[in-house]
């Protein structure tokens, strides 16, 4: 189910455009708008479910496995990669700026990379 003003729910049905990094029937991932570091991706369940306080435990167990693999992967595209911060905020208290549920993979590179 997808919700209509959602940001995510219209990257999901290809009203906004994005960078896919990989997709299929239950999840989305596409880069960042706001790259903290290059290859910064978000992946999302197809659903929109808008926080970790609604996600089932079935569907965070299904969005969770593609993880590891999404993480191989970027790391794989990229040879500097010799980190990765895995990220998922709840709530404008916790700095949640889209309502629905998404996990940040953010690649990290040595320390004499600067990004900023
Ligand atoms: P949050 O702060 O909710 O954990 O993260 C939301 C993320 O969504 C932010 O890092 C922000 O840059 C990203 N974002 C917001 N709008 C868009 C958009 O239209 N396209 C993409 N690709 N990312 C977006
Ligand atoms: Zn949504």
């Amino acid at each position: 189910m997808l919700d209509e003003n959602c940001i995510f729910c219209k990257i999901i049905r290809g009203e906004i455009p994005s960078v896919t990094v990989f997709e299929d029937d239950h999840v989305k991932a596409f880069l960042d708008i706001s790259q903290a570091t290059p290859g910064h991706t978000l992946l999302v369940p197809k659903d929109h479910i808008e926080d970790i306080f609604h996600l089932p435990a079935q569907t965070a167990a299904t969005l969770f496995s593609y993880v590891p693999m999404l993480a191989q992967a970027i790391k794989a595209s990229n040879p500097g990669i010799e980190g990765m911060n895995i990220i998922n905020n709840n709530g404008e208290v916790a700095y949640q700026s889209v309502h629905h549920v998404h996990i940040h993979l953010i690649p990290r590179y040595s320390a004499q990379d600067d990004f900023s």
